[in-house]
């Protein structure tokens, strides 16, 4: 007998499979060869949790650390009646912070106050840039407009798990034009963020994936998120239940925004359901192994709920207290 899916084990499931996809990534993010990680790490690659990044067993990098921040903005917008854009990009520049200070200022609060945050795992070049720039971006003048890093897709989740479809997509492209503003990046975000709103009311993975690739529209953004999409349903579909790395490399390697989300759904869907094979499909190949682990954990448990995911590893999380806090507001402000 299965237990119901709530929207909160949703939630929950979400911000930690993508903690964990990051985590069982993080490690072979710049590992360039399925071979030299399998090298590394043995014959099947990763198979779990190892102390091989810098001897943490599950690092929380800038994939986990810019989406609890895109979640706390959209908290404090819900709470405080801002605008959610400006308070999901001044929740980014407190993320920028932890990336140059070693500690919490005084006086810190919220994510700001958690030391555990202020740690530099490689974050993308575009989110720094894009960030450090003065003012903001919009949709018709974007920052780094010819920018179409995954670094925005990757943390853009929670505007799924606040919102429905259409506003999800709208608010995660308009804050991806803070950093990333090539419109297939924007295109991609909005489009993860609408599965992500999609998995919330329980509708199934494939035909959630399955809107998204036939949702309209005929500029460079939609066409390329289209078809990158469609060759990962097609390759997942003929997968019969159990992704293959190969499968994973002709998709593509993840560093660029469609390509990430195209990996990453590719694993949620040719899994079937196994979240562990899903989550290892997602991060053992040559590319940008953390964020598509990421993306792919956050789909996964958006999709089958926190309890679907195995507890020996959540429980070593570097980030579990901070992420679980984070689920908990996201409920509190947005179920009730
Ligand atoms: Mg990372």
């Amino acid at each position: 007998m299965t237990t119901a899916i709530t929207a909160a084990d949703r939630i929950r499931g979400c911000l930690l499979g993508g903690h964990l996809g990051d985590a069982l990534g993080a490690d072979i993010e710049f590992i360039y060869s399925l071979d030299e990680i399998r090298a590394k790490h043995g014959p099947e690659g990763v198979t779990g949790l190892n102390a091989s990044y810098h001897g943490v067993l599950a690092p929380c990098t800038d994939d986990t650390q810019m989406t609890l921040f895109t979640a706390e903005g959209l908290v404090r917008a819900a709470r405080g009646g801002g605008d959610p854009v400006i308070e999901v990009y001044q929740a980014h520049l407190r993320w920028l912070d932890t990336q140059t200070m070693t500690y919490p200022p005084a006086g810190a609060v919220g994510l700001a106050a958690e030391q555990v945050l202020y740690a530099r795992r490689a974050p993308g070049n575009a989110c720094m840039s894009g960030l450090r720039s003065p003012g903001m971006g919009t949709l018709a003048r974007p920052k780094n407009p010819d920018s179409k890093g995954c670094g925005t897709v990757m943390r853009s989740a929670p505007f799924g798990l606040c919102y429905g479809y259409d506003e999800a997509y709208r608010l995660a492209g308009e804050c991806a034009a803070q950093t990333h503003g090539h419109p297939t990046a924007i295109r991609s975000t909005g489009l993860f963020a609408g599965i992500i709103a999609d998995l919330m009311t329980g509708v199934p993975l494939r035909e959630a994936v399955g809107r998204a690739v036939d949702a309209e529209g005929s500029g460079l953004g939609a066409r390329e998120t289209r078809d990158a999409l469609a060759a990962a349903v097609k390759l997942a579909d003929a997968a019969s239940g159990k992704p293959r790395a190969e499968d994973v490399e002709a998709v593509g390697a993840g560093w660029i925004a469609e390509e990430a989300l195209a990996i990453a759904v590719y694993c949620a869907l040719a899994c079937d359901g196994d979240v562990v094979a899903g989550l290892l499909a997602a991060v053992n190949h040559g590319g940008d192994s953390d964020s598509t682990g990421a993306i792919a954990g956050n789909l996964l448990g958006a999709a089958y709920g926190d309890q679907s995911l195995p507890a020996d590893w959540v429980l070593e999380l570097e980030a579990l207290r901070v992420v679980n806090r984070i689920a908990d507001d996201l409920i509190e402000t947005f179920l009730r």
